[in-house]
């Protein structure tokens, strides 16, 4: 038997779950002593942000954009300076979420995070910022969000596709998180948890928002692996989108790991009541209609090898051994969208 062996840090921050509770933002935000909050959204949530601003008496900003481009941030916090802002409230996805956190790495100013897909960064504390085409990830308390709303009514309007692949997304933190090096029995139970809710996101808003929640929360308490290194590489070095890219190669790094987490294994096929991890989650992204080949999503086979020689270079700690040629037969696998074997 395993001895059990772990370190928890309790969740900072605080979560309101329910439809109907982004009503609730105006006495958060005086909760948390903001006077003049900015409220942050990307174009297309621009006019959800307007509406807010104006029952808030608020200044809004809906230039949120993709990988928190620091030139935007820039023009944020001359914003920030010059309406005296005493804290944000971002409503939308990653990319609005990231500019809150930006601007708070940069003054201290307490946040407000209503999200509105499952990508998970409201309940991090880190920021990943690009700046002439590189990307600089950092952790921070001062970056972890004080609150968060979760409102399923703001999730109904994602278009189908998209909400089947910011679950996908989700899921993979979870999967990650199950054989993480630093994970705890608490942040299994969670992400056992919010895979199985997310995995319903075709049937019930709410349950994927409650799943988000969860996945989100272990994505800021233990350290990624394999899964995430390929993203981050098929996303930085070849343009891949963000959370396609993690719909395709989700079934893969959980095949090229499942030997070495069997653990966490039986916990994907409970939440997914599949006959195994990697098939269960190939077979989901599939029923959501997500793309399942890298090929799909218009990577071009002659840069495959690269690829894995990229994510072997520099990798993450991974539970199973990370080889050049089992990373090129994962990557071969996920650019025809073979289903795994296993
Ligand atoms: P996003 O915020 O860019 O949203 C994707 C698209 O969905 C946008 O066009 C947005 O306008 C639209 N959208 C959002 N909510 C909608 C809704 N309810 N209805 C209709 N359309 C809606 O992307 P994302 O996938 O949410 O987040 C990805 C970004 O977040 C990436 O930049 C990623 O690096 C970052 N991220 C960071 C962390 C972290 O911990 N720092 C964690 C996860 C993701």
């Amino acid at each position: 038997m395993t001895k059990l062996l772990f370190a928890f840090s309790g969740l900072p921050t605080r979560v309101i779950f329910g439809a109907g509770k982004l009503a609730e933002v105006s006495a958060e935000s005086e909760k948390l002593g903001m006077k003049r909050p900015l409220i942050i959204t990307g174009q297309q949530q621009s006019k959800l942000g307007r509406d807010i601003a104006a029952k808030l008496v608020a200044t809004a900003f809906d230039g949120a954009a993709m990988h928190t481009p620091v030139n935007i941030t820039e023009t944020a916090m001359a914003i920030v300076g010059d309406q005296k802002i005493d804290g944000t409230i971002a409503i939308g996805g990653g990319s609005a979420i990231g500019l809150g956190k930006a601007i708070a790495w940069r003054t201290g100013l307490p946040q407000i995070a209503v999200p509105t897909t499952y990508a998970g960064s409201e309940m991090t504390n880190i920021l990943g910022e690009t700046e002439a085409g590189a990307k600089i990830t950092r952790r921070d308390t001062k970056i972890q969000p004080e609150t968060v709303i979760y409102d399923p009514d703001l999730t109904m309007s994602l278009p189908r596709a998209l909400a089947a692949t910011s679950a996908m997304n989700a899921i993979a933190h979870a999967v990650e998180a199950l054989y993480a090096k630093d994970g705890n029995p608490v942040i299994s139970l969670m992400a056992e948890e919010g895979i199985r809710a997310l995995a319903m996101v075709g049937a019930d808003r709410e349950e994927a928002l409650y799943g988000a929640w969860l996945c989100g929360s272990v994505l800021g308490a233990v350290s990624m692996a394999l899964h995430h290194k390929l993203c981050h590489v098929l996303g930085g070095s070849f343009n891949l989108p963000h959370s396609e890219t993690h719909a395709v190669v989700l079934p893969h790094a959980t095949a090229y790991n499942a030997a070495a987490a069997p653990d966490a294994m039986a916990r994907v096929v409970r939440a997914l009541n599949a006959r195994s991890a990697p098939q269960g989650l190939y077979d989901l992204a599939k029923s959501l209609n997500a793309p399942t080949s890298l090929k799909a999503l218009g990577l071009k086979e002659t840069d495959l090898a690269r690829a894995a020689e990229i994510a072997a270079a520099n990798p993450y700690w991974n539970p199973q051994v990370i080889t050049l040629e089992g990373l090129r037969k994962l990557l071969d696998d996920a650019f025809h969208g073979h289903r795994p074997h296993a």
